[in-house]
């Protein structure tokens, strides 16, 4: 893969003559900085090509307008994240870390210790958010505070060089990687694609698209064959050859990364609220199978498509290059041409339901005034005091609920970087909130089940998504103050109560059954 690198400041790499043979020495701070470098600028920057591309949506005047919104607010996300303080998702991920260790490189051992302590310290050193939970017992569990642990994979390589592709995979995006043990009926033109229309139209929108999305067919195992999936999904097998050798090498199906594509576009989800940019680009891997097995699998790198190389060779310690001035994408947009219908949300419940009730699903709102903050533990809470008897909490019932949990806060802001979480994981609890007048209107993004589209029929409730993946503009642009009003123990998940300022949000769900989707 070329890319263009730029050298850290990090000493302690040295070339060793042993035997006659060259060896690497790397110090285990330098391995330790390299990571904290790598997923800082993670946190912050984009692949110049991924904007590029995101620019290229924005700006085409076919593009339906919902996309060309969506996708000129993504780069507006990054321009604000290229400041380097409100990080480009709330979600900072789970650190992956693709390591390729020349056979000729002397570390003195202990490298994934090392490299997960470059992870803790980036998450220290700037306002990230905490996502790692450890269990204590089956059902225990609590934060570990430091975003670890990480998920380290280290191989050997030939050579006296050390080769990274560090990834920072967001929840959402993981969630949905799709797995499948088929088998050879699987393996010809209409069963394949049939079965890549069905699983690209259970996609969705939750993790944020536009996708960069890759399939797997094949593998020696699951587990390779997942392996595979993470690393398509970083571009770091884009140099495979475009066809097999009948020996088990692998191979990128070009022909059929058009047609993904193609499924992609005829699904009708788009970059978040219909069109067809589900999908910027595809990666179609063919391996090597057992004869009675055939891994397939289907996953996503979201609209935080944050991969990045790194590499120590004798000449020092590198890292890609990203992007650091995505100003450059906004000159190339032309004008928004979508008007908001204003929402007055210091209204009392009843005349903000009944303001929504006149608008169509696909109504593009700008919402103002305060909303509740609360995501996953904080809706177990509110089960438990159901369970034992107490009342929901007032504030449920006289405002909108946005699921969201915010990254940290930097000094000077109202809030860290603050961007909706997939609405269907609170689906379950939804009805039951409902039926006693909390969470009447509710803000996420994503689809969901066909439940929770019941639930807003049978109570008079609304569903509306904003944008996923633009949580640096939402935190500066439409959040202009927030605390903590419940459950502070959750941390990133308490009870929140914000305000916005011309939040941009669709009617995605409406009281009487209609659906964007
Ligand atoms: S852009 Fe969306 S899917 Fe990706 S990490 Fe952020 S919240 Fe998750």
């Amino acid at each position: 893969m070329s890319r263009p690198f730029r050298r850290l400041d990090i000493a302690g790499t040295a070339l060793r003559d042993l035997d006659g043979l060259q060896f690497l020495r790397v110090l285990p701070e330098s391995l330790e900085q390299l990571a904290a470098a790598a997923f800082h600028d993670l946190s912050y920057y984009l692949r110049p090509d991924f904007l590029d591309e995101l620019t290229a949506v924005a700006a085409d005047p076919a593009t339906c307008a919902n996309e060309r919104f969506v996708c000129g607010a993504l780069l507006r996300n990054a321009m604000i994240a290229a400041g380097g303080v409100l990080p480009l998702c709330q979600d900072t991920g789970t650190a992956t870390i693709f390591a390729w260790r020349g056979e000729r490189v002397l570390s003195g051992g202990g490298d994934e210790a090392a490299l997960a302590r470059g992870v803790a310290r980036a998450w220290r050193e700037n306002p990230l958010r905490d996502s790692q939970i450890a269990a204590r017992s089956m059902f225990d569990e609590v934060n570990t505070g430091d975003n670890l642990p990480a998920q380290i994979d280290i191989r050997f390589a030939p050579g006296s060089e050390y080769h990274f592709m560090f990834v920072a995979k967001g929840g959402g995006s993981a969630n949905k990687t799709l797995f499948h043990q088929g088998s050879k009926a699987l393996l010809n033109e209409d069963a394949l694609a049939a079965f890549l229309a069905e699983k690209i139209r259970q996609l969705g929108v939750a993790a944020c698209p536009p996708y960069f999305l890759s399939v797997v067919v094949g593998g020696t195992s699951p587990e390779e064959n997942l392996r595979t999936l993470k690393l398509a999904s970083t571009g770091w097998l884009d140099s495979l050859p475009a066809a097999g050798d009948g020996r088990g090498a692998a191979f990128r199906d070009l022909a059929w990364e058009a047609r993904v594509m193609k499924l992609a576009a005829a699904s009708g989800w788009g970059a978040q609220f219909g069109g067809t940019h589900l999908a910027l680009q595809a990666r179609v891997i063919r391996l090597p199978r057992h004869a009675a097995s055939c891994p397939v699998s289907l996953g996503v790198s979201c609209s935080a498509h944050r991969n990045m190389l790194g590499k120590i060779t004798a000449d020092g310690v590198f890292l890609e290059a990203l992007d650091r001035n995505p100003a450059r994408c906004l000159a190339r947009l032309p004008p928004d041409t979508l008007a908001a219908t204003a929402i007055d949300l210091d209204q009392p419940m009843p005349e903000i339901l009944k303001q929504l009730a006149a608008l169509p699903p696909g109504t593009l709102v700008s919402l103002n005034g305060p909303m509740i903050v609360a995501r996953d533990m904080a809706h177990a809470r509110f089960r438990e005091r159901l369970r034992s008897g107490q009342p929901l909490p007032d504030y449920l019932m006289r405002h909108p609920v946005c699921y969201a949990g915010p990254a940290r806060t930097p000094a000077g802001h109202a809030i860290g970087s603050f961007g909706p979480t997939t609405a269907q994981r609170m689906d379950d609890y939804l009805d039951e909130l409902m039926i006693r007048g909390a969470s009447r209107v509710t803000l996420a993004k994503g689809n969901r089940s066909e439940e929770a589209m019941c639930a807003c029929v049978k109570h008079g409730g609304f569903y509306l998504g904003t944008i996923g993946g633009a949580a640096a503009l939402i935190a500066k642009e439409h959040i202009v103050a927030s605390e903590v009003i419940d459950f502070a123990e959750l941390g990133m998940e308490a009870v929140l109560c914000i305000r916005v300022k011309n939040l941009p949000a669709f009617v995605i769900y409406d009281n009487r059954g209609g659906r964007l989707y």
